[in-house]
C-alpha cells in the first residue's frame, strides 16, 4: 500500500521532539501522537499534543485523507484535558497561521487547565 503521509522534517523542532532528538517532558505518547509540557506554560497544565508526522496546520491535516490521525489528535487532547482539568474543565486551542498566533509550523493542540481562562482572547 502506498504511504503518502508527510515525512518528519529535520529542520522542524516538533518533528525532532517526536523523534526524541530534542528533549521534552512527555505526558503521553503512542504510535501517532506525542504530548509534551509547553516550555513556557500559560496555565498550571499546558500541554502540546502533536502528530509525530509533519503537518503544518490543522487545515493541512483536515484536508488530508488521514481522518484517523485527526481523530487521534483530538481524542488524546480531550482525554488529557479531562484528566488534568477534572470537573473544572479545560481548553483546547489550535493557533493557526499568522492571525491565529501560530509560532511553530508543526500542528499542535494546546491543552490548558488548572485556572480560569479569560475569553475572548486578545
Ligand atoms: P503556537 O504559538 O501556538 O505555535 O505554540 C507554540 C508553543 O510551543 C508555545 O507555547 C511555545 O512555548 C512552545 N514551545 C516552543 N518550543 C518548545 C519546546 N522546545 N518544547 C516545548 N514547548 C515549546
Ligand atoms: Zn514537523
Amino acid at each position: 500500500m502506498l504511504d503518502d503521509r508527510p515525512p518528519v522534517l529535520d529542520a522542524c523542532i516538533f518533528c525532532r521532539i517526536g523523534r526524541g532528538e530534542i528533549p521534552a517532558k512527555e505526558a503521553y505518547r503512542d504510535a501517532a501522537v506525542v504530548a509534551i509540557e509547553d516550555l513556557n506554560p500559560q496555565a498550571p497544565t499546558h500541554l502540546l499534543v502533536m502528530p509525530l508526522q509533519h503537518y503544518g496546520t490543522l487545515g493541512e491535516l483536515a484536508g488530508s485523507q488521514n481522518d484517523a490521525l485527526l481523530f487521534e489528535l483530538l481524542r488524546v487532547a480531550t482525554a488529557l484535558g479531562r484528566e488534568r482539568g477534572g470537573n473544572d474543565g479545560f481548553r483546547l486551542v489550535a493557533n493557526t497561521g499568522p492571525h491565529g498566533g501560530q509560532t511553530v509550523g508543526h500542528l499542535h493542540l494546546h491543552v490548558l487547565a488548572g485556572r480560569p481562562l479569560a475569553w475572548p482572547p486578545g
